[in-house]
């Protein structure tokens, strides 16, 4: 279970409040959509969770674990990050994705190592990259490469931040099915943020919706109506329902 407590941030002191007691919770294996405006701070409050920035006040777990208390290299086996910016250094891909692995490995990468990169490379239709150089490659295949990395650190939580902002829409299939398997077989929790709500509906277990610094609305797929859009993010939706699957339809602005 990932437990936030009243979680409070803000960037310097006389910033405005971006979070101010922000609480979500979440069961292992599930995936947890954070939906809001753009600068309504998913962001922030992820990296108020991964340690990169220190909360004023409030609480992180991940089962009876204590995030904000971890070092770097015990929350590195614990939690895999893919940011919005992705920044590899002048590698190949499948050292780029072993590179994942490091903190089971310590100094020297094995066998085992070497088999679980080129399965992820497999499931993910990177083979034919895998000896390329990743500077080189478009900003799609880059993200696709960071979310294959963080699958190889078999982490319990994957906090996976916009995931398919670069991604052509058979890209974005793949990566969410592929996450989506490995939540279920391998009870791994994910925490994303995702603009496009159709996309999130398919995808997440849990939404939560984030508004003037707290998670203002939580829950299955049953919170996500038409009123709680309208407020969150201004817009008017229709929403129906094909083949059982909800879909979100419209988008005007009220
Ligand atoms: P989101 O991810 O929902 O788009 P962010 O978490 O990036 O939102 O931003 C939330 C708020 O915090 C915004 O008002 C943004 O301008 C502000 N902010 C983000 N990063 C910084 C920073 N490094 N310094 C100061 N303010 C920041």
């Amino acid at each position: 279970m990932l437990n936030i407590q009243n979680l409070s941030f803000r960037y310097s002191p006389g910033a405005p409040q971006v979070l101010q007691g922000a609480s979500l919770s979440l069961e292992r294996g599930r995936i947890g959509i954070v939906l809001g405006k753009n600068g309504s701070g998913k962001t922030t409050l992820f990296k108020n969770l991964l340690g990169i920035h220190r909360p004023q006040s409030g609480k992180v777990e991940l089962g009876k674990t204590n995030l904000l208390k971890l070092s770097r290299k015990e929350r590195a086996r614990r939690i895999a990050y893919v940011p919005q910016d992705i920044h590899f250094g002048a590698l190949t891909v499948f050292d780029s994705v072993l590179l994942g692995r490091v903190s089971y490995f310590g100094l020297r990468s094995g066998k085992e190592d070497y088999i679980a990169v080129e399965k992820i490379l497999q499931d993910m239709g990177l083979e034919a990259l895998a000896l390329r150089n990743v500077e080189e490659l478009s900003g799609g295949e880059r993200q696709k490469i960071a979310i294959a990395r963080a699958m190889a650190q078999e982490p319990q939580l994957m906090v996976f931040d916009e995931p398919t902002g670069n991604l052509d829409i058979a890209n974005e299939q793949l990566i969410l099915t592929e996450a989506k398997k490995l939540a279920r077989e391998k009870n791994i929790t994910i925490l994303s943020s995702l603009h496009d709500l159709n996309q999130a509906l398919h995808f997440g277990d849990r939404f939560f919706f984030l508004k003037n610094g707290v998670i203002k609305y939580a829950g299955d797929q049953s919170c996500v109506t038409p009123e709680v859009i309208r407020d969150v993010f201004d817009i008017d939706v229709r929403i129906a329902e094909i083949d059982g699957e909800r879909i979100i339809l419209g988008g005007t602005r009220k």
